[in-house]
């Protein structure tokens, strides 16, 4: 395993972790914490002060007083913090990757590679945005001189999920404060390590008191304030599809503009004449990464019934090559799941499917990692019908659900069999098939021979249950955390003498 650098031993030493408000670390009043425990090994590593509803209603107020000047400054100015920011992190990466691998119990590797420099990046790409991007068009009217203008809401809320709480969070606020918002950041409980950080290094960089705040809060108590209060003009949340209704129900009556990014059941559609030894290495990685726990991951494994028995064979193979072990273990693919909770709806999840006519072709087991006491499990392969639990709901671990189908129109109906719209991929190797099915699929992403794809510039999102909003680097997302406002005058014509 490796050692903790010193700054995250110093950082984890403070009794309690404080949180950020108008530019201040503060406590609760009555020393309430949040207990945070590594997944990896059950240690405690330490104690978050937890905010109270109170203390987020003072954030809201702190990011609203903030905004009268932050609204003001230039996007060449917003742009020279966010490189900042972007250059501490860099400085800091191994500090960050340690307290995500952690908190969440990822593999530190993973952490370093894909965390870390995605959310870097992605601070980067908006402050470049802004510098280069006209936020006024000049409209060409008949009579009338106008143009439209995007312009930031004021306080932006976000309220984001245990399973990515570095990256989801530097995918959020990145455009967001490259538009000119201020944030109040509602990290979940359960990993609020590397977002605490995150606000060390962002006061470092030279943000303002107030543009960031970051309330470690229970999720019902943070979730009314933020949905409701007047001076939150907008909210995004990402998290399951349950709690994404209640945000959209509250955001809805209030009538905010709310982002929802929520869950997914992705499926792959493998045909015969893909190479199956890419979709097999692809799909396995698909569900180990993170331990499974992927909102956009596939999870529901739609074969073609001529290439089932071979693509399971070199599956089972990839899977077995997975090393799982604590995410500080340098070494580790895959570390255990979240929590205890989690690893307990998991299996209930697997029970579930099995009462339900489902057979278990890999793994299916809870695992015991040498010298340690932690959330492990086997990657599991549960192979049934479509009538079955396990193809249905999202199960956040480790587990993939496969079927199997005869012609294309059987496969893109067992795609589009559920409410998820988030992200699909198909494995085939003729081109003109895959651009169809991957039209046909409903989601938010269509992916080619691969699973999980994401670039700079390319659009994310979900429809139906899997949400609204999209994220990620596009151009898309920041005029989400932007207002329309149209300015317009008649055009007087002078007569002709
Ligand atoms: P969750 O919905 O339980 O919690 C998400 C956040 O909401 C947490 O901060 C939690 O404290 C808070 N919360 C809980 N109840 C609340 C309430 N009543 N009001 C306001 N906030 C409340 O989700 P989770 O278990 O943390 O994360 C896993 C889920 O997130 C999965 O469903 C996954 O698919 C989804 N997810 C989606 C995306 C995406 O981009 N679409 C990305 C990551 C995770």
């Amino acid at each position: 395993m490796i050692a903790y650098t010193t700054k995250v031993k110093s950082f984890l030493s403070q009794d309690p972790i404080p949180f950020l408000i108008g530019g201040s670390w503060l406590q609760n009043s009555e020393n309430l914490v949040f207990q945070v425990e590594d997944p990896s090994t059950q240690a405690a590593l330490g104690k978050v002060s937890r905010a109270t509803a109170s203390d987020t209603v003072k954030a809201v107020e702190k990011a609203d007083e903030a905004f009268k000047t932050w609204r003001n400054t230039s996007a060449k100015e917003r742009a020279a913090l966010l490189h900042k920011l972007a250059d501490l992190c860099e400085r800091d990466a191994e500090e960050l990757a340690q307290l995500e691998a952690l908190d969440v119990g990822k593999s530190v590797n993973n952490a370093r590679g894909f965390d870390v420099p995605f959310g870097i990046e992605s601070l980067r790409y908006y402050a470049n945005l802004i510098e280069n991007k006209a936020f006024e068009q000049v409209l060409n009217l008949d009579g009338v001189s106008g143009k439209s203008v995007r312009l930031p809401y004021g306080v932006v809320a976000f309220i984001f999920p245990w399973n990515f709480p570095l990256t989801l969070c530097m995918w959020g606020i990145g455009p967001a404060l490259a538009a000119g918002n201020t944030v109040v950041i509602k990290p979940a409980a359960l990993t609020p390590l590397s977002t605490l950080y995150l606000g060390t290094l962002a006061q470092e960089a030279g943000f303002p008191e107030g543009v960031i705040n970051i309330v470690p809060a229970s999720g019902a108590e943070a979730g009314d304030v933020l949905t409701k209060h007047p001076k939150v003009k907008c909210v995004s949340f990402t998290g399951s599809s349950e709690v994404g209704k209640t945000i959209g129900q509250n955001c809805g009556f209030n009538l905010k503009p709310v982002k929802l990014e929520l869950g997914g059941k992705g499926a792959a559609v493998v045909f015969d004449d893909a190479d199956l030894d890419n979709a097999a290495t692809g799909l396995a990685g698909a569900i180990t990464l993170n331990t499974g726990q992927v909102c956009c991951t596939a999870t529901r494994w739609i074969i073609h019934e001529n290439a089932v028995d071979s693509f399971i064979d070199k599956v089972k193979i990839e899977l077995s090559k997975t090393n799982i072990a604590p995410g500080m273990d340098d070494a580790s693919d895959m570390g255990p799941v979240v929590s205890e909770k989690q690893l307990n709806s998991i299996f209930d999840y697997i029970n579930k499917g099995q009462e339900e006519g489902a057979e278990v072709i890999f793994g299916g087991k809870r695992l015991d990692v040498e010298g340690v006491q932690g959330y492990y499990m086997e990657p599991t392969l549960l192979q049934g019908t479509e009538e079955n639990i396990c193809f249905k709901e999202e199960i956040f671990g480790p587990v993939a659900y496969i079927t199997t189908f005869a012609d294309e129109a059987d496969a893109i109906r067992q795609v589009n069999s559920l409410d998820y719209g988030l992200a699909n991929s198909v494995w085939t190797e003729d081109a003109i098939r895959a651009e169809r099915v991957a039209k046909e699929m409903v989601a938010g992403n269509s992916w080619i021979n691969a699973h999980n794809v994401f670039a700079y510039g390319l659009p994310y999102g979900g429809v139906n249950g899997s949400g609204n909003g999209g994220g990620v680097n596009s151009i898309e997302t920041l005029f989400d955390y932007t207002r329309g406002l149209s300015i317009a005058q008649p055009v007087v014509v002078e007569a002709l003498v």
